[in-house]
């Protein structure tokens, strides 16, 4: 009966990606989610326009990391999803972009089913996707790359080097995340091996926002262009860059 009991009484996370700054680019499920909790967890990325999408009534309560800061640790951050849950609470887990881009939804959700907790996972337009729609560069274009990649530039910290030999293809589009500080090793990289130096290359800040730049430069200055960007930024390295110039329509709008 106890047991019982207490499975009814567990609550639900929905795991929601919030989009990457225009708060336009939420997910018709997302909007519903995040009006009906009783708590939304968010992150730093995570706009203003959405948060006041909450009830009234709901605990909103901010975990927001930066890079080399860790406000609330990782482990405290599923703790509190947990305990919440426990409480019977319906949970909203709020992060920029997509959950599942470089956003650790997966370490979350595996606490989640440790504990037994029902989730679902609510996608959201990752940053590669928006920042780059909104600055007139199309990923794939099939006079310019077959393919794209997604890829951490927090190399270093992360341990595990990056196969640098299988990135760096003239024909695949590459989006960093998280490079901005990693501008300049990221670039070397991709010179040494076979990038050429005249390579097209943007750097988007504050993609889809009021405040999206867009800096377009070679492979070979990333690092000047870099200096020159706030963050958050993406680097996008590709013959595709060039189509900015032509399909840039948010800037100008
Ligand atoms: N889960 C997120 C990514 C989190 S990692 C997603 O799917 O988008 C954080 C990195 O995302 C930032 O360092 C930056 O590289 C990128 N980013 C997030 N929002 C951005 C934006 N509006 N414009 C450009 N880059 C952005």
């Amino acid at each position: 009966m106890t047991n019982n009991l207490t499975s009814l009484n567990r609550g639900f996370v929905s795991l929601v990606g919030a989009g990457p700054g225009d708060a336009e680019l939420l997910t018709v499920k997302g909007y519903r989610v995040i009006g009906q909790a009783d708590v939304v967890v968010y992150d730093r990325l995570v706009s203003a326009e959405i948060l006041a999408l909450a009830n009234d009534k709901a605990e909103m309560i901010y975990v927001g990391k930066k890079l080399d800061f860790h406000c609330v640790p990782q482990q405290q951050i599923n703790q509190l999803l947990v305990d919440k849950a426990l409480e019977g609470k319906r949970v909203v887990r709020l992060k920029g972009g997509d959950s599942f881009i470089f956003g650790r939804g997966g370490e979350e959700l595996e606490i989640l089913a440790e504990h037994n907790i029902r989730f679902e996972v609510v996608p959201g337009i990752t940053a590669a996707v928006g920042a780059t729609a909104y600055a007139g560069i199309p990923l794939t274009h099939r006079e310019h790359a077959q393919a794209v990649q997604f890829i951490t530039g927090h190399v270093q910290k992360d341990g595990q080097e990056i196969d640098w030999h299988a990135v760096a293809q003239s024909n695949a589009t590459l989006v960093f995340y998280m490079g901005l500080k990693q501008s300049g090793y990221i670039a070397d990289k991709l010179l040494t091996h076979g990038l050429s130096q005249d390579m097209p290359c943007a750097i988007i800040e504050n993609g889809t926002r009021r405040e999206q730049k867009v800096h377009r430069g070679d492979l070979v200055d990333l690092a000047i262009l870099a200096k020159q960007a706030q963050s958050p930024a993406l680097i996008v390295v590709g013959s595709v860059t060039t189509l900015h110039e032509k399909l840039d329509w948010f800037e100008s709008c």
